[in-house]
């Protein structure tokens, strides 16, 4: 969300100068064990005709298991496997479109996303472009988008970013990492599933599931916190807490991961993430370090911003044994330092809500530069 749009949520106090943010939900979710059966039926009145096929862009971590062999596939419908190897790209972005494009003379009836944020966002940009213009490079930003998206459905397989409530689809493009956030971009539909999260490593597990817990820690202590996101990011964190410190059974635990995963994504919506994001961001431009284990890998460094949320991460990460990498930037030159610097640093309302108005005071490219070179 733009940081006016921030501002004018927290002081105005003027009843008729008032303008707050009018933002989109997703409006119809199934959620519970099994629910994935259903996806044929959610979307047999949303086909248009026998031509126009739905796409199904799958984690290619399921092509050939049994639950692509579920996917609800007939007419021409045509599932695409992609690697979640690699945070998406705009240009992945543009040779999807083009690809379905020149395949069918109609446009698909829609756009399925089966997978983590990788394949959800991919899923969500696709939409946006089968009818748009041009690079969707061009549409990074906020509000940029012209026309409506076509239909299109999330199905999380791992639990933690939020994706599948929010209205960005974070792209890397060829000048810098930004969402396309819009209206246009939220899911129409989403299939919770917890069930779909069974085959997730542990590690893999706790990075996503971190990202959840720092959206928390990030939006609660900002200062653009506000009742409708204090109510979400409270219910994720106490949620967090309990799937990774209380000795929940495998199923309870993905049922919980998967809604207080829902419930961040709800919380950041209506205020914003902080110190860690944004120097994750820079971490992901420069070396491509993924989002879950990019937050991680800065996080740990945060005590002197979040002392408590820095504390129970130790704890919940000690508890699960996760080692997490080290010497990252041990080698990297100036240069390098100044390029996540200054892309870290370009994210303004992220510092703003988590230092104030004033963090430039705070934030320098020195203190940035002294907690890149722990990690
Ligand atoms: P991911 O989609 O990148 O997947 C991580 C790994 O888990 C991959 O190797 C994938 O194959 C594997 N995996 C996923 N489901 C699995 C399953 N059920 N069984 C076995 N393996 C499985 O992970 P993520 O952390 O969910 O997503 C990260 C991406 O999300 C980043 O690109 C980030 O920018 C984006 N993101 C988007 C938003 C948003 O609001 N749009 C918010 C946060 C992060
Ligand atoms: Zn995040």
């Amino acid at each position: 969300m733009e940081l006016k749009d921030k501002s004018e949520i927290k002081n105005t106090t003027s009843h008729q100068a008032t303008k707050y943010r009018n933002f989109p939900m997703v409006p119809h979710v199934v959620f519970g064990k099994g629910s994935f059966n259903q996806l044929g039926d959610i979307l047999m009145p949303k086909r248009k005709h026998s031509d126009s096929p739905f796409v199904f862009l799958v984690d290619d971590v399921f092509e050939g298991t049994e639950l692509a062999n579920r996917i609800p596939t007939i007419f021409c419908d045509q599932i695409i496997f992609i690697s979640a190897g690699e945070e998406p790209k705009t240009q992945q972005v543009d040779s999807l479109v083009q690809k379905v494009k020149n395949e069918f003379q109609e446009l698909p009836s829609g756009i399925v996303g089966i997978g983590g944020g990788t394949i959800m966002d991919l899923a969500k940009a696709v939409a946006i472009m089968m009818n748009n213009d041009g690079s969707s490079s061009v549409y990074q930003g906020w509000d940029l988008v012209i026309r409506p998206s076509i239909y299109h459905v999330g199905v999380p397989t791992i639990s933690g970013t939020g994706a599948e409530v929010s209205r960005t689809t974070v792209l890397l493009g060829p000048e810098k990492k930004l969402g396309i956030n819009s209206d246009y971009t939220t899911f129409d539909q989403v299939v919770l599933d917890p069930d779909l999260t069974e085959g997730v490593s542990k590690e893999q597990w706790f990075y996503t599931g971190m990202d959840c817990y720092i959206h928390c820690i990030e939006s609660l202590n900002g200062t653009y916190l506000n009742a409708f996101s204090q109510s979400y990011g409270e219910k994720a964190l106490e949620l967090c807490k309990e799937v990774f410190l209380d000795g929940l059974t495998p199923c309870e635990s993905r049922n919980k991961l998967m809604m207080a995963s829902w419930h961040g994504g709800m919380s950041i919506a209506y205020s914003q993430v902080g110190v860690a994001h944004a120097m994750s961001y820079g971490l992901s431009y420069l070396l491509g370090v993924k989002h879950g284990i990019g937050n991680c890998l800065v996080f740990q460094h945060l005590k002197e911003f979040y002392p408590e949320g820095v504390a129970l991460f130790n704890i919940m990460r000690e508890k699960h044994e996760i080692q997490l990498p080290e010497g990252l930037c041990a080698n990297l030159a100036d240069d390098e330092f100044n390029t996540m610097i200054s892309v870290s640093m370009s994210m303004d309302p992220l510092w703003e809500n988590a230092l104030g108005k004033d963090w430039r005071k705070i934030i320098t490219p020195a203190k940035l530069k002294s907690i890149y070179q722990k990690i």
